[in-house]
């Protein structure tokens, strides 16, 4: 521990957002960073406790009083590298992660947790900068073959993990681009996707092929891969989403989230679409269903269109704003989130749910939304039910249906090589993160169901670990 009493001489300080004026211009990243100095008084904050519930938090067991103290103390090369030694990509977590270690830092008792997530971002960022980051190319190859299939955040570090142990890593993407959710899913605002070209080209020095455009189960068949590969690690996503099959559902203006976002992520980067092809905000109306991260994605994309009006909605009670008696410390507290997407401007609304579109001509137009209460039925479970007299129509000309994701997608893939499913539909894996089909593994989404990116990368390393077991049999 750096300074044993730094955490009573120092308050907790944030780098903070860029003046809400000034981003929803823009899209580069919002967030901004402390000087080193204030970061590094911020590190020794950290009072590494005997058990540091951080760490128990962290879904990559990130160690995190080890590299507070080495950035406290300004060294970069040992805080990135104990940093790397359970992450693959603290780049990606420092910026977009929800830090559940935050939550539950002995310090978070009083609101004051250690800023762990800005200072993950910060060193990482230092280090590139001072060029401790480079390729690290694998000395000895063992001649196993292993082909990852999908390239996000789970894919890319099972390959990570894979390559190092000096197996030959393929990523096959169906995208023209690797990076999953990543890329084309969460904005530029919270990640920029410069970030993960700079990884991936570290990537592609340490020998590690990337065959994209190349979707498996139609551009090539899995059973080919099964035949050409060693193992096969299967990382494809829950990209199943949730849909809302009401009246006008089948409008013009009613879009999936991720049509918008994907679409606008291209954008950003310079390709261009047909005006018919265009899902566009500008002077539009917008309703986001669904209030959650993506919705709150949708939020911040519509009102760097320059939507004219951006409303959420979600079918659930508005959480808390602080913890409930049954949610204590050190647990995830289960309180109202408000993104600095939703500091931009957006009304937001709780237990709505949407009962028809309506629509000109095939058009958008308006929607009907009515109020819903929730109470404990006879066997325990939550009902619904809806309030009479709240219905209400509202003029709609933009729906962005952001109400998560079901599973992976069955067809293709799944279905040819015949992974068996779990109970919500995700592909089942034992404990090994084997599948029901020999030399076949999944992790990531794809296995668990729609996630975060950081049990992403966890899932992601520890199947690589269990695939490297396999092929030393
Ligand atoms: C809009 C949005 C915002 C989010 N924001 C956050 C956030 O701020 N913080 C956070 O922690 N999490 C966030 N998440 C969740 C997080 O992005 C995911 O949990 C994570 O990316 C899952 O990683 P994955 O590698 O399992 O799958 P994905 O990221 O979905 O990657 C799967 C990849 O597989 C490819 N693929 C699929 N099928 C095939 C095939 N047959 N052949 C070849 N390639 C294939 C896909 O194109 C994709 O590139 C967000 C999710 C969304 C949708």
């Amino acid at each position: 521990m750096g300074d044993p009493k730094g955490f009573m001489k120092l308050g907790r300080k944030e780098g903070g957002y860029r003046p809400v004026s000034e981003r929803i211009d823009d899209y580069g990243e919002v967030e901004q960073t402390l000087n080193d100095n204030d970061r590094r008084e911020q590190a020794s904050r950290c009072m590494d406790c005997g058990i540091p519930f951080c760490h128990w938090a962290c879904p990559v067991g990130s160690k995190i009083p080890e590299w507070q103290d080495a950035l406290y103390r300004g060294n970069y090369k040992l805080a990135s590298e104990i940093l790397h030694s359970t992450n693959s990509f603290p780049e990606f977590t420092g910026r977009v992660c929800p830090h559940p270690c935050e939550k539950s830092c002995v310090l978070a008792i009083h609101h004051e947790g250690v800023t762990i997530r800005e200072n993950e971002a910060a060193t990482v960022e230092k280090a590139f900068e001072l060029g401790y980051i480079v390729p690290r190319i694998p000395q000895v190859r063992t001649g196993k073959k292993v082909a990852v299939i999908g390239g996000g955040p789970a894919g890319l570090s099972a390959a990570d993990v894979l390559n190092q142990m000096g197996h030959s890593v393929t990523v096959f993407e169906k995208d023209d681009v690797v990076g999953g959710l990543l890329r084309y899913g969460i904005p530029d605002f919270k990640l920029n996707k410069k970030v993960i070209d700079r990884r991936i080209n570290l990537f592609v020095q340490e020998g590690i092929e990337f065959k994209t455009n190349c979707h498996v189960g139609v551009d090539v068949k899995g059973e080919e891969l099964l035949k050409n590969f060693d193992a096969v690690v299967v990382t494809i996503g829950a990209m199943k989403p949730r849909d809302l099959p009401v009246e006008g559902r089948d409008l013009k203006g009613v879009y999936f989230a991720m049509e918008f976002l994907k679409q606008q992520n291209k954008v950003v980067r310079g390709d261009e679409f047909s005006a018919e092809e265009r899902i566009n905000a500008k002077g539009k109306n917008v309703l986001v269903i669904g209030g959650g991260d993506t919705g709150s994605d949708c939020v911040g994309t519509s009102n760097r269109q320059k939507a004219k009006s951006v409303m959420q909605i979600e079918i659930l009670p508005k959480p808390p704003v602080e913890r409930a008696a049954n949610n204590p410390w050190p647990y995830w507290p289960t309180v109202l989130k408000t993104s600095s997407s939703h500091e931009e401007g957006c009304a937001r609304e709780w237990n709505v749910s949407t009962k028809r579109f309506i629509g000109e001509n095939g058009v958008l137009k308006q929607v009907e939304l009515v109020d819903v209460e929730w109470s404990k039925g006879d066997n325990g479970q939550w009902v619904m039910s809806e309030k009479a007299g709240s219905n209400r129509i509202l003029d709609v000309d933009l729906v962005l249906l952001s109400m998560g994701f079901v599973h992976p997608i069955h067809e293709g893939l799944v279905a040819e090589l015949g992974l068996e499913k779990d109970g919500r539909g995700n592909v089942k894996i034992d404990a090994q993160y084997q599948t029901s089909v020999a030399k076949v593994f999944a992790a990531g989404d794809a296995a668990s169901g729609a996630s975060l990116v950081v049990t992403s990368i966890n899932n992601g390393r520890r199947a690589a670990e269990n695939v490297d077991a396999f092929l030393k049999k």
